[in-house]
């Protein structure tokens, strides 16, 4: 029996116990403050006071008071009870400054921002994610027990516990308004991947935060971990994001404006320089797909993850494939294969957005495609084409991005510094660390 099945009434704020009212740190984490349904009306006319430390770390001080503006559009009904029978509203917030503008560093706020620059250009961008995550026993005495089954890509599993984990969590958000498509077993041991349906970039970057709170909150019902880590397990593969955009016309026909009729890849000239935007701005893009120490121990070679800067029609090994159906052109679309869900979504489609329109104005020219395997061509044969390698290290990536100004930019100048901030600090907590791995290799040999 479906736990959750979907209501066809819509509920209003006022029918719940409370109301949890959601943004996001510049980091992608929801943050949130609870209030009663009964001070939904006021909340939403008034907002609510807060410390723009919450939003921006320890960079925050000394940027004023901030106010939390409930969006009504976007509420709806958890379908879940808390543990004692209440019911919980979810709404994402704006986030104003002392003056009632949108917060400079709310990143709903910047992609709200870029989409209206992809709209003032006649493009109404379309974003779909593909969410990967482990499910890892609960351990008592260490954070991460191990992989709950034993299959494999696609496998269908006999652990009919973490096989109601996904039905669960899909049921959930089918009951909050997704679509979702489906779920499979993912390459490694209790790996799992949930797709939903495509949307609104806005939409999309918003359900994929609620995607990771709600099979979070499904695996520990039954006592298991889903967890988003991009690399939680040393001998498996990593947790991607791969993230599929395309850009559609504003206008009642909508039409799919990457699609190429006459062209032997399926790509328009729109396409082309949209993608040679994003090579053009790939390292910058790795510091906002791959935002922690933790996502370079996934971008390494042979773990089913791209470590070049190429683009395919049909090869998977790289970066940036083109993906579709020649006879459906509306599902001509880029995919990008190297970010992993630690990602800010908010910030990481505007630096996806922003690439698309430089690439556009200064109409770029994309390079050849890569068909074969990046990893199997020697490294001179990678340089005669320009394909180089993406950042390994958190470092590099977060200098590309502090030395590009277009990404900055859009991002804006306080996201940038806090972003900046938070990463090198987490950067030098890591690099200060000694490991077992060292005192094992070094201590006598030394
Ligand atoms: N888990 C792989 C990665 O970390 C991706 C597997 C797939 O192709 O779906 O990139
Ligand atoms: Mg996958």
């Amino acid at each position: 029996m479906n736990p959750f099945p979907t209501t066809s009434t819509n509920t209003s704020p006022t029918d719940v116990d409370h109301i949890q009212l959601l943004f996001t740190d510049v980091a992608g984490r929801l943050k949130t403050l609870e209030i009663a349904a009964s001070r939904w009306n006021q909340v939403q006319n008034g907002g609510w006071t807060m410390d723009s430390s919450v939003l921006l770390g320890q960079g925050g001080p000394g940027h004023g008071d901030l106010r939390l503006v409930p969006d009504p559009d976007t509420f709806v009904v958890r379908p879940w009870r808390t543990p004692s029978g209440r019911t919980v509203g979810l709404a994402f917030c704006d986030v104003l400054d002392d003056r009632g503008n949108p917060f400079a560093a709310d990143p709903r706020a910047r992609l709200r921002h870029a989409v209206a620059g992809s709209e003032a250009r006649g493009q109404r961008p379309v974003f779909g994610v593909e969410a990967e995550f482990y499910l890892l026993r609960s351990c008592d005495t260490r954070p991460q027990g191990p992989p709950v089954d034993t299959g494999g890509y696609w496998d269908l599993v006999e652990q009919e516990q973490a096989d109601e984990v996904c039905r669960d969590t899909g049921d959930a958000l089918e009951a909050m308004g997704f679509t979702v498509l489906g779920h499979h077993h993912e390459v490694c041991a209790g790996q799992r991947e949930i797709v939903f349906r495509h949307g609104d970039a806005l939409v999309t970057a918003d359900r994929l935060l609620l995607l990771k709170h709600t099979a979070r909150t499904m695996a520990r019902r039954r006592g298991m971990k889903a967890v988003f880590m991009p690399k939680p397990l040393a001998h498996l593969y990593g947790n991607a994001l791969h993230v599929h955009v395309s850009l559609r016309g504003t206008d009642g026909e909508a039409a799919p404006l990457f699609h190429g009729a006459d062209d032997p890849q399926d790509m328009s000239a729109l396409f082309r320089q949209s993608l040679a935007g994003v090579l053009e701005h790939a390292d910058a893009l790795t510091a906002l797909g791959n935002p922690t120490v933790n996502s370079y121990k996934r971008l390494v070679p042979g773990s089913g993850t791209p470590v070049h800067r190429s683009w395919a029609r049909h090869n998977r090994s790289t970066a940036f494939k083109v993906v579709g159906d020649g006879a459906e052109p509306g599902s001509t679309r880029l995919e990008l294969r190297s970010p992993d869900p630690a990602a800010n979504p908010h910030l990481l489609f505007t630096a996806i957005l922003t690439a698309f329109g430089d690439g556009q104005d200064r109409g770029l020219k994309l390079s050849e495609a890569c068909e074969e395997p990046t990893d199997t061509l020697g490294e001179a044969e990678r340089a005669v084409r320009g394909i180089v390698p993406l950042p390994t290290d958190l470092p590099t990536a977060l200098r590309a991005l502090e030395e590009n100004p277009t990404v900055r930019e859009a991002l804006g100048d306080l996201t940038t510094r806090a972003w900046l901030e938070a990463s090198r600090a987490d950067w030098n907590a890591w690099h200060r660390l000694v490991t077992p791995w060292e005192v094992d290799r070094y201590l006598d040999a030394v």
